[in-house]
């Protein structure tokens, strides 16, 4: 039987439509009708790495899409940590913004945890501190870390199912592997962590009925390594439009995967979109 394919382009389009309906409805019972003012989510981009740019971009692109305003902060290779901060402080302070997106990774003398963990907990949409991951991770209300957050919702939608089953997430990084495992975790699936350090990876990979790459590196997941009727959640992008996971070799023998480009990337983003869209209407009341 062919895999089902987790198409996320088309979850994000259908997630677009119903913000749409949601931000006119804010609009429209808000003080000034439907001119109201929109819901604001504020982008930080610092320095100039071209990748950075157009992920914010896109993001300001699909904020339009859905009828809220997104304000661009730029700030220059060389700005300072306390800059940064001054920034978000601002942002924080600001009633207009709903949601703040410091876009990662800034350059390497600003204290990027320092500066993720200012923004203020009803503010951070892509969540990104770690009082929101402390949060999440105890069950507790919190706006997921985006990438994560979307794999879970597609996860959802297609109805996969996760308890009991045995999840091997490829990656532990802050705003990835880490909040995924425990969202897995709190799916009742049972989750191992593997990351650079681990020792039998192809082993491991082999047990897993969900695998989720995320270790920012082409196809590094090589298809032999993962078992007839998996799930395959690739969360890698690359020129040439490759993920972190041979996907090639796995299509006509997994269950399910996502597709790259068109997976994983779309739930991203629309993911933050809801997200604002909620910080917005817990704002309005
Ligand atoms: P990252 O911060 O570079 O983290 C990579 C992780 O992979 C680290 O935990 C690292 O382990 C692990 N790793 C590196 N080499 C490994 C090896 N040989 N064996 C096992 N694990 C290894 O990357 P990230 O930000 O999490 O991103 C991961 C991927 O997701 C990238 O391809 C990125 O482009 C993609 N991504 C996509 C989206 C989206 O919206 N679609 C968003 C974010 C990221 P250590 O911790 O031991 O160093």
């Amino acid at each position: 039987m062919a895999a089902l394919v987790l198409n996320g382009k088309q979850l994000s389009l259908q997630m677009e439509t119903d913000l749409t309906a949601r931000v006119a409805a804010l609009r429209a019972r808000m003080s000034g009708g439907a001119g109201a003012e929109p819901p604001v989510l504020a982008t930080i981009l610092v320095g100039d790495d071209p990748a950075s740019a157009t992920y914010v971009k896109m993001k300001g692109n699909a904020c339009v899409r859905v009828g809220m305003e997104s304000r661009k902060v730029v700030l220059p290779q060389s700005a300072s940590t306390a800059q940064l901060l001054a920034e978000v402080d601002a942002l924080n302070a600001d009633p207009r913004v709903h949601g703040i997106l410091l876009q990662h990774p800034v350059p390497p003398q600003i204290d990027e945890r320092a500066c993720f963990d200012r923004i203020a907990l009803a503010k951070d949409v892509d969540g990104v501190t770690v009082l929101g991951f402390g949060k999440m991770a105890m069950g507790e209300a919190a706006f997921g870390s985006a990438t994560p957050a979307g794999i879970m919702r597609l996860l959802a939608h297609y109805k996969v199912e996760l308890a009991g089953k045995h999840a091997v997430v490829v990656g532990r990084s802050p705003i990835l592997g880490k909040p995924v495992a425990m969202m897995l975790l709190n799916a009742n699936a049972t989750v191992t962590i593997c990351h650079s350090k681990t020792q039998g990876l192809p082993e491991l990979v082999r047990q897993a009925d969900l695998v989720v790459g995320a270790v920012g590196r082409p196809q590094f997941i090589k298809g032999a390594w993962i078992r007839p009727g998996a799930v395959v959640v690739d969360a890698g992008y690359h020129p040439g439009g490759v993920g972190d996971i041979e996907l090639s070799a796995v299509i006509d023998t997994c269950a399910a995967y996502t597709p790259v480009p068109g997976g994983v990337g779309p739930m991203t983003i629309a993911t933050l979109m809801a997200q604002t869209v909620e910080a917005a209407e817990k704002a309005a009341g």
